[in-house]
């Protein structure tokens, strides 16, 4: 792994900045200080890499800024069993920090280009319980076994009954929720007996979840 021997300032700023922003579940931060996000960033970014900032990534796309991946890997309560989806693949750097933290992670995008990459990176820091797959997430195919929990890292209008659905008994969803260029909330759905919990938590800026595969690869 590219910084794993040393733990450079940046890393440690960001660790500190983390926890100062109300992060606090240990095994969550100890997966940031562990995950090399430099090797999921562009090469000209590689310096800005440890910065608390999303970046851009091929394809239009972003990789999520560091805060809001602990504080979403956070909201998630991840167990060792759990079997977790994710929309939005990405760069993959988002699907590595959950995968040091639960059993097995499904990761799916509408790029070529970036699940392909995403799953070099992937294989390259042996996160071997994730599976990128090429697929649009709004619409998956019905013989995928339903999820613990689900992240979704692309903003939806709305969060589709297809995706609550595909929840277990109280499995647990968070998701970017507003217009594309609008106020986007970050809600989380909690699966119960009684019914679907829904609470709002924090404003959050994403790219769109948009239907279908990209045809642009
Ligand atoms: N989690 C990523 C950041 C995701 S950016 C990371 O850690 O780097 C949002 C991603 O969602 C983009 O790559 C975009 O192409 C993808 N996306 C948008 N709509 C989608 C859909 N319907 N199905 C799958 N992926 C989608």
């Amino acid at each position: 792994m590219p910084s794993a021997d040393k733990l450079p300032s940046e890393k440690l700023m960001l660790q500190l900045s983390l926890r100062r922003r109300g992060i606090s579940d240990r095994a969550v931060l100890r997966a940031m200080e562990e995950v090399p996000r430099d090797l999921f960033v562009e090469t000209p970014d590689r310096d800005s890499a440890w910065c608390d900032t999303a970046l851009g990534i091929a394809c239009g796309q972003t990789i999520s800024q560091p805060f809001v991946v602990a504080y979403m890997t956070e909201q998630l309560q991840l167990g060792s069993k759990h079997r977790v989806l994710e929309l939005g693949t990405g760069s993959g750097y988002q699907a590595a920090i959950l995968s040091r933290l639960c059993g097995s992670v499904l990761s799916v995008e509408r790029f070529r280009t970036l699940a392909d990459r995403a799953r070099q990176r992937l294989e390259q820091i042996e996160c071997h319980n994730v599976e990128v797959m090429l697929a649009d997430g709004l619409n998956l195919p019905d013989n995928i076994r339903p999820f613990d929990r689900i992240i979704v890292t692309a903003a939806m209008r709305e969060i589709p009954a297809s995706l609550t659905d595909r929840l277990e008994d109280d499995g647990i969803l968070v998701a970017p929720v507003g217009p594309p260029d609008g106020r986007q909330t970050l809600v989380r759905v909690q699966r119960t007996a009684e019914g679907i919990v829904r609470r709002e938590l924090v404003d959050v800026r994403f790219v769109p979840a948009l239907p279908g595969l990209a045809r642009e690869m």
